[in-house]
Order: C-alpha cells, then sequence, then structure tokens
C-alpha cells in the first residue's frame, strides 16, 4: 500500500512574469489563453534527494517520477483539498542534477524543481505582495510512495520480518534512513505555517534583466554539514519553533487568567472560577463588565457606584465590543494601567457604599 508523504520547500519569487515559452505551457492547462500579464509565476522546488528532517530520502527516479506526477497539479493552503482554495498550478516541473554538488552521503544532488503560476488580480494581491515580500515562502508537498526500504538493511520497515533498524541512529558509522521510491501519486501543495528547513529554499530565480540566476552555489552546504558547523544553532532553531506555536498560546492563555485573577477579589469566587474555566469562560474585559453588572444587581448603592465609575464601565465595555485599546495589540485582553486602575476604583466605590449602606440599616 502507498504511503502518504509530505515534505516542507521554500518558493522563490522571481519576477513573476512569465516568458513566452513559459507563457504557453500556461496555456496547457488553462480554458481561455491567458496574456503574460494576468499571470504571476514563482520557482519551488519541491523536494530532493537530500536526507531530510524525517530522515528519508527520495532516489532520483522517484524525482523523475514526481516531476510527471506533479505537472498540472493545483495548490491551496494548509493542505485543505477544498476547490475553492486552489490558487495556484504547477504548469511544469523536471528532476534536475547538479553537476558538482552532492547530497550529504555523496551521491550527486538531484532536486524537483517546479514552476506554478496563480492568477493576477484583486482576489491573489495580498499573496503576491507576500510571496515578493518573501513573507510567504514555506510549502508544503504531499505524495504517495509504494517503495519505503531502510538504507542500512534495505528490507521495508513496517513488515514483519522486516528492518528492525531505527531511522536518525547510526550503525557501523552509517546513518539509518527510509529510502523513498516508486511514487504512485503526487496529490498537490500547499501554503503552510512550517519552520524553515535548512537545506531548503535552494532554486532558481530571474535578475529583473529576465536571466536566469542558480542560486546553487551560494547555498552549497547541506542539512547535514551546517548541523555539523552550526549545531547550537540548529538546535536552538527547531527548539524555538517547535517551542513558538505552543508558547504563543500559553502565554495568550497566562495573559487571559491574569487578567481575571487582577479582578477576582472584587467577585465571588464562583465568578472568578467560571471566568477562568467554566463554559463562560471570557476574557478580563468581559469579566470586569461582569463584576460590575453584579454589583449593580446588589442594589442601589451599587448603582450610585456605578454612576460614579460610569466612565470607567464605559471603557471597559467599549474594550471589550471592539477589542482596540490603542496600543495594545491584543485588544480587549490588554487594558491600559489606566484602565486597571478605573475598573478598581469602581469596585472600591462599590465597597464603600455598600459598607455604608449595611452600617446605616
Ligand atoms: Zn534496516
Amino acid at each position: 500500500m502507498p504511503v502518504d508523504i509530505k515534505k516542507a520547500a521554500n518558493i522563490s519569487p522571481g519576477t513573476g512574469v512569465p516568458t513566452a515559452e513559459e507563457l504557453a505551457e500556461i496555456n496547457k492547462f488553462t480554458r481561455r489563453e491567458l496574456a503574460a500579464e494576468e499571470v504571476y509565476t514563482f520557482s519551488v522546488v519541491l523536494c530532493d534527494n537530500e536526507i531530510d528532517r524525517d530522515c528519508e530520502q527520495f532516489v532520483p527516479e522517484a524525482l523523475k517520477k514526481l516531476a510527471e506526477l506533479f505537472a498540472g497539479k493545483s495548490g491551496g493552503y494548509n493542505h485543505s483539498g477544498n476547490a475553492h482554495e486552489q490558487v495556484m498550478r504547477i504548469y511544469d516541473a523536471a528532476a534536475q542534477a547538479h553537476d558538482v554538488k552532492q547530497n550529504s552521503v555523496g551521491e550527486p544532488y538531484v532536486r524537483l524543481q517546479a514552476k506554478a503560476y496563480l492568477l493576477r488580480g484583486k482576489e491573489n494581491e495580498k499573496l503576491i505582495n507576500a510571496i515578493d515580500a518573501g513573507i510567504r515562502k514555506e510549502v508544503s508537498v504531499s505524495c504517495a510512495v509504494r517503495g519505503v526500504t531502510c538504507s542500512i538493511c534495505g528490507k521495508p520497515p513496517s513488515v514483519d520480518g522486516g528492518c528492525t533498524h531505527m531511522r536518525g541512529k547510526e550503525y557501523d558509522g552509517k546513518l539509518c534512513y527510509r529510502i523513498l521510491s516508486d511514487p504512485s501519486d503526487a496529490y498537490e501543495f500547499s501554503f503552510v505555517m512550517v519552520p524553515a528547513q535548512p537545506a531548503a529554499g535552494v532554486t532558481k530565480s530571474k535578475s529583473p534583466g529576465g536571466e536566469e540566476i542558480d542560486e546553487m552555489e551560494e547555498t552549497n552546504l547541506t542539512e547535514q554539514e551546517i548541523r555539523e558547523k552550526y549545531p547550537e544553532v540548529v538546535t536552538a532553531i527547531e527548539k524555538a519553533a517547535g517551542d513558538a506555536a505552543a508558547a504563543a498560546a500559553v502565554t495568550e492563555e497566562r495573559a487571559r487568567l491574569k487578567g481575571i485573577q487582577s479582578l477576582a477579589s472584587k467577585a465571588e469566587p464562583e465568578m472568578a472560577e467560571e471566568a477562568m474555566f467554566g463554559e463562560t469562560a471570557c476574557d478580563k474585559a468581559t469579566f470586569a463588565v461582569r463584576v460590575l453588572e453584579a454589583m449593580k444587581d446588589d442594589g442601589k448603592a451599587a448603582l450610585e457606584a456605578m454612576e460614579k465609575a460610569g466612565e470607567a464601565a464605559a471603557k471597559v465595555k467599549a474594550a471589550g465590543n471592539h477589542g482596540d485599546v490603542p496600543g495594545t495589540p491584543g485588544g480587549a485582553e490588554e487594558l491600559s494601567a489606566q484602565d486597571i486602575a478605573d475598573i478598581e476604583k469602581a469596585a472600591m466605590a462599590f465597597n464603600k457604599e455598600n459598607g455604608r449602606a449595611t452600617k446605616c440599616t
């Protein structure tokens, strides 16, 4: 049974303008003839025969076959597979061997170079700008291969009596990796958010004059060489990339809980608990409004306090509604020190009023 494979790669924007030959290739895939100014083109190295992060390697024959399979395949975002999100198409793909360069195990370096196009115009304007600016550059390709074997023993890894070697481990000084061959299908390629692969992004671009520049020479280090040369840097980058997503979520949640906590003393413990972890969990601004509303329910004294703190409440509500407190990208989540002081003043005013009312009756 074929195994599905996903690989990361980097795109190179180039000038975005197709040559006459390229336009002819593109028009093989279109229903009406497109003009050069209607399309935007870029290059992408879909994969190569380097041993990658997953300790997998395509054999050159597989790259050749993949070039055929990928020609005409469309691309979108995050491997969604939604037809309306298909924004680009590969119009040309070829396996290219390099004369001098070798991969990390001493074989001639071969890469699968593809050219893709998308339509210019309002809908793709943002995407084209992002590609030109180098912001959108990571793509991931997915395909299926029938052959997966071990580099040490040559057996398939997943069958009974098959290979028992661990990929990524060395045996008698030889790295164990999986050799991928016999591709059966190429699905699509997608823009994704992935950590940059050290060896990816080696690709052809075009100078403004239209001459092809081969950037291969400038990035002669293989991933293995980079790993050996800059081990700390590679470890740090990998760790940072892996931690970044998790950290962002943790930071956001921590800020939310901290915000609620800073007002928790003004509310019933159950209210704070609910705001933090309950079904109606909310951000700080919403919680502040709830606290003030709970005070309102408590009686006339609270209402008077509310009036006095009307401005603060309005501010909090405005922040809750719009989430656009100046200078705070997090919006409602991140109230200014003044806002917090106002909320606390309102709560104090309430407590004071409430205390006096209790004494009088
Ligand atoms: Zn093996």
